[in-house]
């Protein structure tokens, strides 16, 4: 290189503003500089020149020895290249190109370093930023790569089957997990064909109705049917509905269907439950009213009535509580199966509770009608029940009301069948009886006796009266029969004939009882002598388990010998041979008190009833005694009892007796005590006859 061609060249290096050149010594002090590194840098040639080049380095840089590391590697290889941050003058800090190459003489004796190097700031910055994008870019996509899985598994696993179809083409475009299940194909045979391609044809073809008509008409459609599928006959209920797709004129029909067979069968189920009764499976009272008031607006403007029957068993309860309940729920299934045999089939037939039923007999003619279905209930249950080898005879009292002008809703009917059977039951059981409007006075009476007696109780308004009762012999008192009074503080005096019934009915029987029993021990306990009392049972306290002990206390509490009480029972308590009665009058009798068998002849009267019990006493009602003047009847039945008393040695006691006469034709036909107005009339205690 001629002298000419070196300046022209140091000219040319010094004139290049886009690359930093200089040079370097071997020991890296810069001896030259050029406009370009002058720009990079900020320094003037004069201020570096003679400097060492590491103060181009961040202190950092040069803690960590990368200026010697340079310099070394570029003696070494002849070349060094590298990118890092430099420091201008200023302070501030650039990215930059480094190059540095070591200058050899011919001899290969180091002469210094070339250094080139080039700022790439902005190069750096923008290759920042694509590489920020590229992140970016990738995040997102994955970001996007699982919202898309995640939605698929959604439509997967919606519990609806999905099909989505292109609206002008019907091609299946997705089909989901439940789709698959309930269409009973696999999604790779359904998607790109038409329903027709890949469903039976009933289906494919109502689906193919309702994506029809939804692409007819716009907005969401409804529809629910049964359809045969693979999976059986289901009743589906679908949605159909367009949406328009990104791509201009494109539209897809959204087809979602629930397989809602299982649903609605828990609710019929559901309904099932709510309506009928789960021992007999009849309906129940809820929907008794229902249909009642159905036939009820039916018979509206039409020449035809219903009837509304309250039904109750004579004898079930005495059945549950001798052989257990679920002995007595046999019998109840049982006694609903032949209900309903005689009964037509537009006739409902419900269980409300208990033993009670009760039946709707929609469309009659006539009055009639009613009492020959009535019939027929009382008939079909008259035949002794077989079951686990036991017969049962429980009868049915029925009670029937008939819609009318005054009774026409379905509260008021079940009110006045209810009155009808009350009637029925008290007019000897095992007969039915039509409400009459008189009924409900009745009625409406018994609720507020039933109300104030049980004040009454509260109020101590009740209390005894005695009545003596003569001996045979010497015409003398042996004792007395206590008999219960109401002082009703605004009627006067209630007799029991009046109210017993009702405590009965209510179970106020069982406090009017104790009461009864407790007071007449303590009246008794205080009378001279061997004086005896008799209180009356009615038969409702012997379900009561605790009688016995009931008898227990209060001769204890009184003091009063068991020997001076006598009770008197009817024969209602061993109607059936109720067992467990006569276990408890065996109890009774084990106390040292006697047992009386009071209105002998007015009921079923079966000696059996003498057999299966050992009474002490029976009383002739008064009604035979009332009657022996003109019937040979009343006489022959008078006889009989004092014939079976003489051969079992039982006492035989006459009731009111009112007449000399009377008293003179009992004592010969051998009754053995006397009771009536003739000897006195009942008294409360401080009067009562001596
Ligand atoms: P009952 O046990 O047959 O009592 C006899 C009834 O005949 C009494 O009626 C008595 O007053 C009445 N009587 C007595 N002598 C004559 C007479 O010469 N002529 C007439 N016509 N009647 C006479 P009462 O007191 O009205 O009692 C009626 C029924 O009420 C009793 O019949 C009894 O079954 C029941 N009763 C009374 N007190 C009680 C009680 O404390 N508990 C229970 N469970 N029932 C009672
Ligand atoms: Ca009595
Ligand atoms: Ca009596």
């Amino acid at each position: 290189m001629n002298e000419n061609s070196d300046v022209m060249y140091r000219l040319l290096v010094q004139g290049v503003v886009d690359y930093a050149i200089y040079m370097l010594s071997p020991q890296g002090i810069v001896s030259n500089w050029n406009a370009g590194a002058q720009r990079a840098k900020g320094y003037r040639a004069d201020e570096i020149v003679g400097q060492h080049f590491s103060c181009f380095y961040t202190p950092e840089d040069r803690a960590r020895g990368l200026p010697a590391q340079s310099l070394e590697t570029a003696r070494q290889v002849g070349r060094f290249e590298c990118e890092g941050q430099r420091v201008r003058k200023d302070g501030t800090l650039f990215w930059t190109h480094v190059v540095i190459e070591s200058i050899r003489d011919d001899r290969g004796h180091l002469l210094g370093f070339a250094k080139v190097t080039r700022d790439i700031s902005e190069k750096r910055a923008h290759d920042l930023s694509l590489l920020e994008a590229k992140r970016l870019a990738e995040s997102h996509s994955a970001e996007m790569a699982s919202l898309s899985m995640f939605l698929d598994s959604v439509i997967a696993n919606i519990p609806s089957s999905v099909i989505v179809q292109d609206a002008v083409s019907r091609q299946i475009l997705l089909v989901n997990l439940q789709a698959e299940r309930l269409f009973g194909n696999a999604r790779e045979h359904m998607i790109g064909r038409q329903l027709e391609q890949c469903l039976a044809p009933a289906l494919s073809s109502y689906l193919r109705r309702l994506t029809d008509q939804c692409v007819r008409t716009e907005g969401l459609h409804h529809a629910e049917s049964q359809q045969h599928t693979p999976r059986g006959l289901r009743t589906l209920r679908s949605k159909t509905v367009t949406i328009s797709g990104k791509a201009l004129g494109s539209s897809y029909v959204l087809l979602i269907v629930e397989d809602i067979t299982d649903e609605n069968a828990a609710q019929a189920r559901i309904r099932h439950m709510a309506h009928h009764d789960s021992l007999t499976g009849l309906p129940n009272r809820a929907l008794f009213r229902q249909r009642l008031e159905e036939a009820l607006r039916e018979d509206a403007g039409r020449d035809r009535m219903t009837a509304t029957l309250c039904l109750d068993l004579d004898n079930f309860k005495n059945v549950n509580d001798a052989l257990g309940h679920e002995f007595g729920d046999r019998l109840l299934r049982a006694i609903a199966r032949r209900l309903r045999d005689v009964l037509r089939a537009n006739d409902t037939l419900a269980r409300l509770g208990g033993d009670e039923f009760a039946v709707i007999l929609p469309e009659l003619k006539n009055g009639e009608d009613a009492q020959f279905s009535a019939q027929r209930l009382i008939d079909t249950i008259e035949p002794a029940f077989l079951i686990e080898g036991h017969s049962l005879c429980v009868g049915l009292s029925v009670g029937i009301a008939l819609a009318s002008k005054d009774q026409n809703t379905p509260e008021e009917l079940l009110r006045c069948a209810d009155m009808a059977l009350y009637e029925a039951k008290r007019n000897g059981r095992h007969r039915y009886e039509f409400f009459h409007p008189r009924m409900d006075a009745v009625a409406q009476k018994r609720r507020t006796v039933e109300n104030d007696l049980r004040q009454a109780i509260v109020d101590k308004q009740l209390h005894l009266h005695y009545q003596p009762i003569i001996d045979k012999c010497d015409t003398r008192i042996i004792g007395y029969e206590a008999l219960i009074r109401w002082q009703h503080p605004q009627h006067g005096m209630i007799m029991p004939l009046d109210f017993i019934a009702i405590a009965e009915e209510t179970g106020l029987i069982h406090e009017l009882g104790a009461l009864a029993l407790r007071e007449a021990c303590h009246e008794a306990q205080r009378w001279p002598g061997e004086l005896t009392v008799a209180v009356n049972l009615s038969p409702v306290q012997f379900r009561n388990n605790g009688l016995v002990e009931l008898v227990q206390a209060a001769l204890a509490d009184s003091g009063l010998d068991a020997a001076r009480l006598e009770l008197e029972i009817t024969e209602s308590v061993l109607l059936d041979n109720n067992q467990a009665n006569i276990g408890i009058l065996q109890r009774l009798k084990a106390l040292g008190v006697r047992i009386a068998l009071d209105d002998f002849g007015t009921g079923y009267s079966s000696l059996s009833y003498l057999r299966a019990f050992a009474f002490d006493k029976i009383k002739i009602d008064k009604s035979f005694v009332h009657d022996m003047s003109d019937s040979n009847e009343a006489i022959a039945i008078i006889r009989a009892i004092t014939g079976m008393g003489r051969s079992l040695q039982m006492q035989v006691t006459a009731e009111g007796v009112e007449s000399d006469e009377q008293f003179m034709r009992l004592k010969a036909e051998g009754c053995s005590h006397f009771q009536g107005y003739l000897f006195g009339r009942p008294q409360p205690a401080e009067h009562r006859a001596r």
